[in-house]
């Protein structure tokens, strides 16, 4: 049996946000693998417009390394139940009139960053996540437990890609 490295980002800005994060970990030990790197939890501002005139509250960032026999969209749709289990409720992506994402508050969101060295491109999933290089509380705890991975398309080090984006001015 094939195991995979999945990079996933937790994100929560709801409810006790540390319980959250836990929670997910503990329910992808039973439905994905083995969380084998955790980065710290890192607090972070809201980034992008949300609907509705939310007013969004902080995020608890972590980045977490899971071993899987899993492929990609059977990890997704691990994750998916998991977002539904811990009171997530589903909502399609909304955009502004410019076409502008929307986001809402969350009291768990789980992202694949990267699965393996794969380049996934599907209506479903889309691996290494597309926004990664331009999200800095994604970037640094991916960065924080896999510094020298190489991302898959754009060639260079997790460490390397985040310092920089320290030099730029994304968020
Ligand atoms: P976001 O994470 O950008 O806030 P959502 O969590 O609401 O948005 O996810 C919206 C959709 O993104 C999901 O239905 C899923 O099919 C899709 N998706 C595409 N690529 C990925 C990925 N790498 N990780 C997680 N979801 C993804
Ligand atoms: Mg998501």
């Amino acid at each position: 049996m094939e195991i995979h490295r999945v990079l996933l980002l937790l994100g929560s800005n709801l409810g006790d946000r540390t319980e959250k994060l836990a929670s997910a970990r503990s329910l992808l030990l039973q439905s994905v693998g083995p969380v084998v790197q955790a980065s710290r939890e890192y607090e972070t501002e809201p980034w992008g417009d949300f609907a509705g005139g939310e007013t969004p509250g902080p995020f608890l960032n972590q980045a977490i390394a899971v071993e899987t026999a899993l492929g990609p969209e059977a990890v997704l749709d691990a994750i998916q139940q998991i977002e539904r289990e811990l009171g997530r409720p589903e909502h399609r992506p909304e955009y502004a009139p410019g076409g502008k994402r929307l986001y809402h508050d969350r009291a768990i969101d789980v992202d694949i960053l990267f699965y393996d060295s794969e380049i996934i491109d599907t209506k479903r999933l889309t691996v290494p996540h597309p926004r990664l290089a331009e999200r800095h509380f994604a970037l640094e705890p991916a960065a924080e437990i896999w510094p020298d991975y190489v991302h898959p398309s754009l060639k260079i080090s997790l460490k390397e890609l985040f310092n920089s984006i320290l030099l730029g001015d994304s968020q």
